[in-house]
Order: structure tokens, then C-alpha cells, then sequence
């Protein structure tokens, strides 16, 4: 995809067009916004600053274009879908090191985000089709007081237009996740990604452009959330908001109007440690869950509440495997890299330099250059300091001690977030009693929380799943 052609196509000088109408157009806003690498701290894209003007026109668009597309037959809708995964991932490279220089992740999985994202669009497809090809049939009689006179039948049906808004730490992945179940279901999408990852979105988008979808079905807005992100929730032809961030979210369904709103926002993912549990284990999944993409995971483990019996021993363990953990640029694949920003760095700083007044352990030393934030893990930490609350969206995880699981229990669902969680026990009863009491969208049984497989349940309380993961493992030691 870095082949020139392309570029010429979608670059004008140095600044990437945004996607309307079929189209890669200037805005004729004259201005552009600055990516800047959070690696180098220097600028690396520029893209458009679209108008609302030309807001007003995408709208206009995708509304037309998604009449016809809600006509368009199932089967031709996923065809053209599996195109499209096919050609993202045949340019994996090229988006994925958009990727590197963005948002900072480590090469090999700014490759994985890829591929997984042409996996989830096929996997739409091939669902959407059985989906949607259902419906529901009623008779009149199975209600108390009726003859069998009537018949009802039910189908899906599109909603119109689908404002996509996804985040910085999946810019591809978490767009896809939208733009897949939205079109398969006859919807249009006018997607707005974050800043940070504009560029390798629009790469994606490219890929969708390619596969030949219809004019104005797709469209591609690019300019900071802060200046046209309330003219695009607050539009009169959004039909329906697929956000996905942190607390921005809870402005924009405090400003959208009566229209379905699907919200994934931040998370507090707590990681409940049991006297009984595999020490190794845990250990594994708390730098994996907690440090991975250096902590800039939604579900990323983001405190330990672990038994006091046991915590000397784990925090040993998990101190011994931090000290593994390479540092340094996202190009060599390094463990930690740099955090998204200068101010998001800042943020978590002020988090442990909290911490550190109120006497939290430092099991190693805080070290910071630019924006790379070396992994830290503190002990003793307790409720009265920031970090056991808020999320640090960086590699620095909070252990707190606990003399019993109610009182684990209790921190979780103390706290605003209810995303995912994790507990670490051989018991299984115990296991599953705990985690019907955690109140988390999903939790894990001896394992970090994590999204993937992609098809299985990533919800919110008060829905909930509970992930089995080494069930086997539990039932053969027990
Ligand atoms: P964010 O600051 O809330 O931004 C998310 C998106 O909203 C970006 O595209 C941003 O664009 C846009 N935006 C900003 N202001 C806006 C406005 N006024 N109107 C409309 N859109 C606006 O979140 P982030 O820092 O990118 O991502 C990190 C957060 O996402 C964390 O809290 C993480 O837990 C959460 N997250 C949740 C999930 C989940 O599935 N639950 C998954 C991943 C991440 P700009 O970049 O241009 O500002």
C-alpha cells in the first residue's frame, strides 16, 4: 500500500485526504491537523480538519447511499465484505506500521491488529448472512384470550446511518468492529477515527474503497474529536452512535438525542487473587493482562487484589518478571513503548506521584523519558489513593492486599468501571461464585481479561459472561 500510486491517490502534499462520496477530497478548510509519533515527539501525518460544511455533505450521502444498500441482497453485501477483509490483510504491512509510528505498538502487534480486524469483517459477514436471515414468526392464539386469526412476522431491519467513533489503542481494530456488523446489516457508516491512528484508518478505509462498496456508503471524517465532535453526534442524520473511549462517551450520551447509542468505555479491570491459586500462573497473566501494549488495553488488568497470605510471594514473582520486560521504541518490538502522548504520560505520572505521597511500595524505581514510562508496579496500595480508582492507560499497576474475598469483591464493584475482571483460584466453585458476584461485563477464570476470539461477548453489566478459560486444567488438579 505505500506504493506511490496509492499515496498519490490519497495524499495531497503532505496531508491525508479524508473519504467522501466514493472520493479522496481536500477539505477546502485549508487546515490540517498534526500526528504527532509518540516516540519521536515529532510530527509524522498530517490529515484534513474537515469542515462541518463538508460534515453536512457525508450526512447527505450516506443517507442516499444507505437506501439503496438496505436493497442490496445479503449475500452481495457479504461478498463484498470478504473482499475487503481479504485486500486489509494483504496490506497488514503497510497499515501496521502507520500503526507503529501513531499510537506506538510494538510491530509485531500492530501486525496482528490487522489481520485480526480482515478476520472480524469476514466473521461479520459470514454471521450477518445467517443473522439476518432469520426472522421471527407469531400466531395470534399463544396469548391468553385470542383465536389463531393473526400472524406476525418479524425481521432486522437497518437503522440509517452509523457514526463510528472509535479510540486511539485499536484505531483499526475497534473501526472494523463498527463498520463490519453496521454494513452487513444494510446500515452506511461515516466513521470518525481518533487522532492518534487517523492515518492508519484511513489506510483501512482505503482497503474498503478498493473492494468497491457504493458511493457515500463509506465515509472517512478526519479532524480533532475536540472541534467537530459535537457537530457529528449532535447531527440531525446520525441515525445511531458507535462510540468507543473513556468518559467522552458519557458527554456524547448526555448530547446525542433520541437515537440508539452503543457505548464501550474505560475500564478498572480487577484481578482477584485467591490463597489457593497458582502463583506462577497468576504472575503470567498479571504482566501479560497488565503490561501488554503497555497497559493502553480496555481490558487491560488494572489492580490486584490479592490475599495477604499469599502476596509476598506474588508480588516476588511478578517484580522478577517486570525486571524481563524490554523497553524501549515500538519498532523493535520492544515489551513497553512509548504512551500515546506527552499529556497522557503526564496524567499517569500525577497518578503515581500520588501514590507516592500517600505511601504506596515502589517495586522499582519511577523512571520516565519523554513518553515512555518505564513498567511499575506498586505495592500496598490502598483506597485512598488515586490509582486504586482510576484508570492510568499506561504500565503502572496497583496491588492491593486483601484479608478476604468479600472484600475484593467489594473494591470491584466499588468502583465506576465495569468492563472486565479476572479471578485466580484451583476452586471451582468458588471461582464461579465470585464471579457471579463481581459486577463486570465478562470475567476470566485463571486467566487476564482480554476481548478476543472476537465473536465471543465483550458487554457491560448488566450483562455478563464468564469466560472459562483452564477449566480443564481446574477439573484435572481437582
Ligand atoms: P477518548 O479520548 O474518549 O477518545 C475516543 C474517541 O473520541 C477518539 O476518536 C476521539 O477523537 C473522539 N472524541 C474526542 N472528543 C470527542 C467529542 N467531543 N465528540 C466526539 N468524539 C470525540 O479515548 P481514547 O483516549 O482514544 O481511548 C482510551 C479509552 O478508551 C480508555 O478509557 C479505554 O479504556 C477505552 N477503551 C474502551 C474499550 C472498550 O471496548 N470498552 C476499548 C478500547 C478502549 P480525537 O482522537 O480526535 O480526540
Amino acid at each position: 500500500m505505500a506504493a506511490t500510486g496509492v499515496l498519490a491517490e490519497i495524499l495531497d502534499g503532505d496531508v491525508y485526504k479524508y473519504y467522501a462520496d466514493g472520493e479522496w477530497k481536500k477539505s477546502t478548510s485549508g487546515k490540517s491537523v498534526a500526528i504527532i509519533n509518540p516516540t519521536t515527539r515529532k510530527p509524522q501525518y498530517k490529515v484534513q480538519a474537515c469542515s462541518q460544511e463538508e460534515v453536512n455533505k457525508v450526512m447527505d450521502s450516506a443517507k442516499a447511499a444507505q437506501k439503496s444498500w438496505a436493497k442490496t441482497p445479503l449475500w452481495k453485501r457479504a461478498e463484498l465484505l470478504h473482499k475487503a477483509a481479504a485486500i486489509l490483510k494483504e496490506h497488514k504491512a503497510a497499515i501496521a506500521e502507520c500503526l507503529v509510528k501513531e499510537i506506538a505498538k510494538p510491530a509485531k502487534d500492530a501486525v496482528t491488529e490487522v489481520v485480526r480486524s480482515g478476520d472480524l469483517v469476514s466473521y461479520c459477514a459470514e454471521e450477518g448472512v445467517r443473522i439476518l436471515g432469520e426472522g421471527k414468526f407469531l400466531v395470534s392464539d399463544s396469548f391468553p384470550g385470542n383465536e389463531r386469526t393473526k400472524y406476525c412476522l418479524t425481521s432486522k431491519i437497518p437503522l440509517g446511518v452509523i457514526l463510528a467513533i472509535p479510540p486511539f489503542n485499536y484505531p483499526v481494530n475497534l473501526a472494523v468492529s463498527k463498520i463490519a456488523p453496521a454494513l452487513i446489516a444494510g446500515n452506511s457508516i461515516v466513521l470518525k477515527p481518533p487522532t492518534q491512528g487517523a492515518v492508519a484508518a484511513l489506510h483501512m478505509v482505503y482497503c474498503f474503497h478498493l473492494a468497491g462498496f457504493p458511493k457515500g456508503l463509506i465515509s472517512c471524517v478526519t479532524g480533532k474529536g475536540s472541534e467537530i465532535g459535537d457537530f457529528l453526534t449532535m447531527h440531525p442524520g446520525v441515525n445511531c452512535i458507535s462510540f468507543t473511549g473513556g468518559d467522552t462517551g458519557i458527554a456524547i450520551s448526555k448530547k446525542a438525542g433520541m437515537i440508539p447509542l452503543q457505548m464501550e468505555l474505560g475500564g478498572k479491570d480487577a484481578c482477584i487473587v485467591l490463597e489457593d491459586a497458582d502463583l506462577d500462573l497468576v504472575a503470567a497473566n498479571i504482566i501479560k493482562g497488565g503490561f501488554s501494549y503497555s497497559g493502553q488495553r480496555c481490558t487491560a488488568v488494572k489492580v490486584v487484589l490479592v490475599i495477604e497470605s499469599v502476596a509476598d510471594t506474588l508480588v516476588e514473582k511478578v517484580k522478577a518478571k517486570v525486571a524481563k520486560l524490554s523497553v524501549g521504541p515500538p519498532e523493535d518490538d520492544c515489551d513497553i513503548t512509548p504512551v500515546v502522548s506527552e499529556s497522557s504520560a503526564n496524567f499517569i505520572e500525577g497518578l503515581v506521584n500520588d501514590a507516592k505521597q500517600k505511601g504506596a511500595t515502589f517495586c522499582q524505581e519511577y523512571k520516565r523519558e519523554g513518553n515512555l514510562i518505564w513498567p511499575l508496579l506498586l505495592d500496598n496500595v490502598r483506597p485512598d489513593m488515586r490509582i486504586a480508582w482510576e484508570e492510568p492507560f499506561g504500565p503502572v499497576l496497583p496491588v492491593i492486599r486483601i484479608n478476604s474475598v468479600e472484600e475484593g469483591i467489594h473494591h470491584c464493584n466499588a468502583s465506576n468501571f465495569g468492563l472486565q475482571g479476572c479471578v485466580f483460584t484451583k476452586d471451582i466453585n468458588k471461582a464461579m461464585m465470585i464471579s457471579d458476584a463481581m459486577e463486570s461485563g465478562t470475567v476470566q477464570i485463571n486467566s487476564a481479561p482480554a476481548r478476543g476470539p472476537d465473536h465471543f461477548p465483550f458487554q457491560v453489566k448488566p450483562t455478563k459472561s464468564i469466560q472459562l478459560v483452564r477449566l480443564i486444567d481446574i477439573m484435572v488438579d481437582g
